[in-house]
């Protein structure tokens, strides 16, 4: 295997320190060599030498998730940043892109065809470990999560085989990638089908916490009735003063204007709000727009579950936690599962979660290594105490380092499928720094 290329950093080396940190800054891990790869033959090299050397392996993707498993302490990081290629043909309406791009380098490639996909709502995650694991958007109503779009992949395996993957070639590995997030080799290129979307009526409009109860009311409504092209979320956040304490209504409507500002009139009647952003925009733009609150190296710990219902006593229990939460940049997010997302069987693919309803994530951020702990105390207490109103479905791409216990959670009614094919594709779990799917 030609491997004379491959770009290797080692502790000391200029742009190591770069390369090895990753968006949660409160992961801090020291691979001994970081593999800045180019090809797949590059990736292919770095497995090889990994298994020969005995180092555990780690894969990057975009840096984003939380449980900061694209580092590892000691073993070799294939660090796919480098890889941002993307060709788009609009005649097929498909992008075939490389896993080092973010959502906002795919978005700002596709959109001078008038075309888009579903991706993250954050525009600086990556394109890869997202969909790997299932992928929210602001489009999956209409067109389904990130991983519904994929329709093809090319596939580094354990053994150093390149591999397509699609619903014709090696279709049991497709299936397992589409949710399987990072379990069955390193993506090195994924093609999604796209579809015609540039401008959508979207934006944030934000409440005083003490109307929390109405805009739930609304919320739910508009999440149960709205149309495929309205997409909605609920959160709780701190206003910039970082002191005034909001709940807000993230939305975006996919299709035509008119109809957009019909179909969010309930939430236009909810009352005068504190902020209103709710106008026509880009969807770049959509995607952006709350990039701000979400720095790179803020320290991060996360908790989610699935709503087994988004009662009025669960929401009373997350609006009470909010008030006493103790950092202005922690978002309480409860995000609408519904429209197309919801119309896939929940075996059709690896990703399993498949039911219309809410799903809860308590995003706790804050900037100072010493609040760290009041922080983690506070995220673990809402959720124990939300307990009760939680399902036993988890979404992978938010599962949180001590969160080891509930991998089956994530992957549902499709774990034993999965654990079947991890024997047949990665039997010796060279790819076991995921939220890991044990092949034994
Ligand atoms: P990485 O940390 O690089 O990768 C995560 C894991 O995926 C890796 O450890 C590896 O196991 C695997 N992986 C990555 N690349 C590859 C590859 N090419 N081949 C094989 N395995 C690979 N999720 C949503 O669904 N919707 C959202 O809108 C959303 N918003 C987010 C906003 C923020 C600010 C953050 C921090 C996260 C958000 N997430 C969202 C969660 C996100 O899906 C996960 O964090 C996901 O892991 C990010 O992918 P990444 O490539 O950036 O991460």
């Amino acid at each position: 295997m030609r491997n004379h290329d491959l770009h290797m950093l080692r502790p000391g080396d200029a742009g190591y320190d770069d390369a090895r940190r990753i968006h949660n800054g409160l992961i801090d891990k020291h691979p001994s060599l970081i593999a800045r790869c180019r090809t797949s033959s590059d990736v292919a090299a770095a497995i090889t030498q990994s298994r020969r050397e005995g180092l555990e392996v780690a894969v990057r993707g975009g840096g984003h998730n939380v449980a900061g498993k694209a580092v590892t302490e000691g073993g070799l990081m294939i660090d796919l940043s480098p890889m941002k290629e993307i060709e788009v043909d609009s005649s097929a309406c498909t992008a075939r892109a490389q896993p080092g791009l973010t959502w906002d380098e795919f978005n700002i490639a596709t959109a001078p065809h008038g075309l888009a996909t579903t991706g993250g709502v954050v525009s600086t995650t990556g394109i890869a470990g997202l969909t790997l694991g299932g992928g929210f958007g602001w489009l999956q109503g209409k067109y389904g999560l990130a991983v519904d779009n994929l329709v093809g992949a090319e596939v580094v395996t354990a053994d150093g085989d390149v591999l397509k993957a699609s619903e014709a070639e090696n279709a049991d590995l497709f299936w397992a990638l589409r949710g399987g997030g990072g379990n069955f080799g390193v993506v090195t290129s994924f093609t999604f089908q796209l579809h015609p979307v540039s401008t959508v009526l979207g934006g944030v409009a934000a409440f005083p916490l003490a109307a929390a109860d109405a805009v739930i009311d609304v919320f739910r409504r508009v999440a149960k009735e709205a149309p495929d092209e309205l997409g909605v979320q609920c959160g709780f956040v701190t206003g910039p003063d970082a002191a005034t304490k909001l709940v807000a209504l993230p939305l975006c409507h996919c299709g035509e204007l008119d109809q957009a500002e019909a179909d969010i009139r309930p939430v236009r009647e909810i009352g005068t709000p504190l902020l209103d952003a709710i106008e026509p925009k880009s969807y770049i733009e959509q995607n952006r727009q709350v990039d701000a609150s979400f720095p790179a190296g803020a320290l991060n710990y996360w908790k989610s579950a699935f709503f087994t219902d988004l009662s009025d006593a669960a929401a009373r229990v997350l609006i009470e936690s909010f008030e006493q939460c103790p950092s202005p940049m922690t978002a309480c997010v409860i995000e609408s599962i519904g429209g197309a997302a919801s119309r896939v069987a929940s075996t059709a693919m690896a990703y399993a979660h498949r039911e219309p309803g809410f799903n809860l994530l308590l995003l706790s951020q804050w900037a100072e290594p010493a609040d760290t702990e009041p922080n983690i105390a506070w995220t673990r207490e809402t959720f124990e105490a939300l307990q009760p109103h939680m399902a036993d479905r988890r979404y992978v791409n938010y599962l949180a380092a001590d969160d080891g216990g509930h991998t089956r959670d994530a992957y549902g009614a499709n774990y034993e499928r999965l654990v079947e094919l991890k024997q047949r594709y990665d039997p010796d779990n060279v790819f076991r720094l995921n939220q890991n799917i044990d092949p034994r």
